[in-house]
């Protein structure tokens, strides 16, 4: 019996004259995703896409569970392919779905009829083939409005499509549909989660993390590293550029007053991460800040990081508490890795009082003793880039 996934689109169902471009860009992300489980062929009619393995030896199960995590599908259900027939529907009806039937004791059949020139209509094709099941499966009764299982019968252009409940989509846009995006990456809770979102709306991710050797480990770059694989989970592969950045902090902590050292510290993160994105062909830079959460996360030390780079500042979690973030990061499978206790380049110089009311001006002649083309040409001269793939 033949077996496919079909895939119904999300938003990108509500586009306009463009929607084959937001199409196009989903379907190549399906096949990416789905390459290392064998060759599909991927096709597509109104705000389906049907996807079909062409290899003998495919895990359905498993291309399914892929599919789950590819941006872009509200819903989907593995189905079996059957010609537009009402005799070869009812029979592969009762064999695709014997295992299921068999164990529950009400159901009801629901149609739907895209292809209006098939003879019967929607509630005359759910009377045959209910009548149907309930021959072949006695024990079975009808109930309309809570059945234990629902078979839904799609009769489309090309075919006849059986299968049961549907299952959900990850939601959101096709990632790379809306452009690039320059992540930056700490081995902690919020970043991962920020990437996540941002991905959801259509980004392509690249990341970029700052490592301070020796004050930081080989064991937090390697976590960094498990980071974006996991994001990549649904953001698909991700670019790395791994930051040496432990000069830039010995510079700020030697030339810059104290107090300013965590606001100072995060501007020239900026700083590098726009060079960076610019050089790589994003569009915004993506942070994992959220006001309140730290002395450098008040509004006053946000405006003054903010201004550090051009390029827009994406900060999805800006509202959120953390509480709420750590459920994301739960669901999407980040925060096991996140809370493992390596050190962060950004707790190495702590400032025993930091500013949280930092003033721009202030902070700016804070700097001044900063060679700071300098400074990011060192920083820049020592990035490692590489992709990471979520399924190594
Ligand atoms: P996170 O949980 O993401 O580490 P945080 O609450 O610890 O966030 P901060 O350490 O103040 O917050 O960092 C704020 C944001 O700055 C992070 O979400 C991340 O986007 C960026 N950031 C911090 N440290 C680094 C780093 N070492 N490399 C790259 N980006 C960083
Ligand atoms: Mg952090």
């Amino acid at each position: 019996m033949k077996e496919i996934i079909l895939l119904k689109a999300g938003e990108i169902a509500l586009k306009g004259l463009n929607r084959s471009v937001f199409e196009d860009r989903l379907a190549k992300n399906c096949k990416f995703r789905l390459k290392h489980l064998g060759r599909f062929q991927i096709t597509r009619a109104q705000s389906t896409m049907y996807c079909e393995p062409l290899d003998e030896d495919i895990d359905i199960d498993e291309a399914v569970e892929t599919l789950q995590t590819v941006f872009g599908f509200s819903k989907m259900s593995r189905a079996c392919v059957v010609e537009k027939d009402m005799d070869a529907i009812k029979a592969a009806a009762a064999e695709y779905l014997e295992p299921v039937l068999r164990d529950c004791r009400t159901f009801k059949v629901e149609a739907k009829r895209s292809d209006k020139a098939f003879p019967l209509k929607s509630p005359a094709i759910c009377a045959e083939v209910g009548g149907y099941l309930l021959s072949r499966f006695p024990h079975l009764r009808v109930d309309v409005h809570q059945p234990d299982f629902t078979v839904y019968v799609e009769i489309r252009d090309k075919n006849a499509y059986i299968h049961g409940p549907q299952l959900d989509g990850a939601g959101g846009m096709p990632v790379g549909s809306s452009g690039r995006a320059m992540l930056l990456i700490s081995g902690g809770i919020d970043s991962p989660v920020a990437g996540h979102m941002m991905a959801k709306r259509g980004l392509e991710l690249q990341a970029v993390h700052f490592a301070a050797p020796p004050y930081t480990s080989e064991y937090a770059r390697q976590k960094v590293i498990t980071l974006c694989r996991e994001v990549g989970r649904y953001a698909g592969r991700i670019k790395l550029h791994v930051v040496g950045f432990t000069h830039v902090q010995e510079q700020i902590r030697d030339l810059c007053p104290e107090e300013y050292f965590t606001i100072i510290m995060r501007r020239y993160m900026m700083k590098i991460a726009e060079r960076i994105a610019r050089e790589e062909g994003c569009g915004a830079l993506v942070t994992g800040e959220s006001v309140a959460q730290v002395a450098s996360q008040t509004l006053y030390a946000l405006g003054c990081t903010d201004v550090a780079a051009e390029l827009p500042v994406l900060r999805p979690v800006i509202g959120m508490d953390k509480n709420e973030i750590i459920a994301v990061a739960r669901r999407i499978g980040t925060f096991e890795t996140s809370i493992l206790p390596y050190e962060d380049c950004c707790t190495v110089f702590t400032p025993r009082h930091p500013r949280t009311r930092p003033k721009l001006r202030e902070v700016l002649r804070a700097e001044e003793r900063l060679d700071e083309e300098a400074l990011l040409a060192d920083a820049l001269s020592k990035v490692e880039s590489f992709y990471t793939y979520p399924e190594d």
